[in-house]
């Protein structure tokens, strides 16, 4: 595995999985010839994901959609260890001394502009709604 790519059954694993859910979207959104998305495929597949990996425990993440191992690129940015921390360090040298910047928000997403004052670069945190509270009256 990993170098040499994924096998014929797995790429066939992919397709299925892509393509069941392009059919629930084409037949939720009653349009047959809905428009292949793979974004929004892909937002399905990772819920769908969390579901029967996760809550379920029926499949590994493996077994669901065979996906190729990256290897760690030397220099690049560990983005899963920074998601872990919730972006409290520096996504390239760890450092705690991180500055946000004002947040843009549109439709999708807020974004936030950080600097890492140690090793002085920068990137951007992307946050979306997750979640919403209503506000008690007469509290
Ligand atoms: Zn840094």
């Amino acid at each position: 595995m990993g170098k040499e790519g994924l096998t014929q059954k797995q790429v066939d694993r992919q397709d299925f999985v892509d393509n069941v859910i392009h059919g629930m979207l084409c037949r939720l959104a009653g349009e047959p010839d809905l428009a292949w998305n793979i974004e929004h495929i892909g937002t399905i597949r990772d819920a769908a994901r969390d579901i029967i990996c996760g809550d379920l425990a029926l499949k590994t993440e493996m077994e669901f959609y065979p996906y190729i191992e990256l290897e760690q690129v030397e220099g690049a940015p560990d983005k899963k260890a920074y998601m872990k921390t919730s972006g409290m360090t520096c996504l390239y040298c760890g450092s705690y001394q991180i500055e946000g910047g004002g947040v843009e928000v549109d439709d999708n997403a807020a974004i936030q502009g950080v600097k890492c004052l140690d090793c002085g670069r920068s990137w951007s945190d992307v946050y979306r709604l997750v979640d919403v509270r209503e506000e008690k009256i007469g509290e």
